[in-house]
């Protein structure tokens, strides 16, 4: 029996995993066999017979498995906390992981009637941000989207090509990142930062149907940095939320632009490297292996937090890159 410890509470990094459910047009399409022994172990089975044989019994634990009937509210009862943490001056890292079509924008954005973690994290926010001002603290976000595609930098909330660097503030005692040329906004409504959002998520269309693909390819940035100030008390705090909603895991099917191809996976496997050598606690931490990490540097490892979805699809068709998924910390112990 194979038996994949993918993580326990292990430091400041969750690992939950999310099986999503057929839609109903897919019904016909045959479901691999999925056991859910407990809250936070799931087995996976191919009713291929030879494959099961070949790959044998799949067992994962992660701190917390979502069956398909998980709601998108269950899915934030885990997340919320990592909210409030951020408005106390952590960093939060909020990654989906998986192939396309496995639910990583629907966890993250969800859908008009059933949104996901970000709107839900902006009602959250600007509700924690009433309350925290009955104690005297007073908050500004600032907000940025950008998206990440072939290892070059995208603003979301500006048509322009422009160039746009990863750079390391200066006068920092912390090791502050910053995008150069990329639009900054303050936002104090939260119906601004929703507008912002859409604007963004046109954007990041748009761009997508230009270049085949780009939107499963790349990876959507959206940071809020939250800056608190307590007047009397004469006390700061800054802490950021970054979400994340990865390019495809999957493995190409063609080999047309091998360059490009490794490029779009570089930031996803150089992530996985990151997140591994965090995990083992490693001296050497190897952020500048890729923009993605680069950029996140601060909210990873040190005063932060991480929380990883890895998303997965039911089907038997998806059984391969579902178990190369659910494996992808599995290194670790
Ligand atoms: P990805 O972003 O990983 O490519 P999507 O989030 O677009 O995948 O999901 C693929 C399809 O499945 C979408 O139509 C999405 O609305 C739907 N979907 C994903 N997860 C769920 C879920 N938990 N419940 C209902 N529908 C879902
Ligand atoms: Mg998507």
């Amino acid at each position: 029996e194979l038996h994949n410890t993918i993580m326990d509470l292990r430091g400041n990094i969750r690992v939950f995993c999310r099986v999503r459910p057929p839609l109903d047009f897919e019904l016909g399409r045959l479901s691999c066999s999925w056991t859910y022994h407990d809250e936070a172990t799931v087995e996976l089975q191919s009713i291929d017979s030879q494959a099961k044989n070949k790959m044998g019994q799949q067992i994962f634990t992660f701190d917390q498995v979502f069956h398909p009937n998980s709601t998108q509210h269950n899915i934030f009862e885990m997340v919320a906390p990592l909210i409030q943490s951020a408005l106390d001056g952590y960093n939060i890292c909020i990654f989906a992981y998986g192939q396309t079509g496995s639910g990583k924008t629907y966890t993250m954005d969800g859908v008009p009637d059933n949104v996901g973690v970000i709107p839900r994290t902006v009602d959250l926010l600007f509700d924690s941000i009433k309350n925290y001002r009955n104690l005297g603290w007073e908050y500004v976000i600032k907000a940025t989207f950008l998206e990440i595609y072939n290892e070059v930098l995208y603003d979301l909330l500006s048509d322009e090509q422009k160039e746009m660097e990863i750079r390391m503030a200066k006068n920092s005692s912390k090791n502050d990142i910053y995008v150069s040329n990329i639009t900054v906004e303050t936002v104090t409504d939260p119906n601004h930062l929703r507008q912002l959002m859409e604007t963004a998520k046109m954007n990041r269309s748009t761009a997508s149907t230009v270049g085949n693909e780009r939107s499963s390819r790349s990876h959507a940035v959206t940071k809020l940095e939250l800056i608190g100030q307590h007047a009397e008390k004469q006390e700061m705090s800054v802490g950021s939320i970054n979400l994340v909603d990865l390019a495809g895991s999957e493995s190409p099917k063609t080999s047309v632009r091998m360059t490009e191809t490794k490029n779009i996976n570089r930031s996803l496997s150089e992530l996985t490297n990151v997140i591994l050598a965090l995990l083992q606690k490693q001296d050497h931490i190897p952020y500048r292996n890729s923009k993605l990490t680069h950029l996140l540097m601060p909210a990873l490892g040190g005063n932060s937090k991480t929380l990883m979805f890895i998303n997965v699809a039911p089907f038997q068709d998806c059984f391969q890159e579902s178990v190369k998924s659910l494996r992808f910390a599995a290194s670790v112990n």
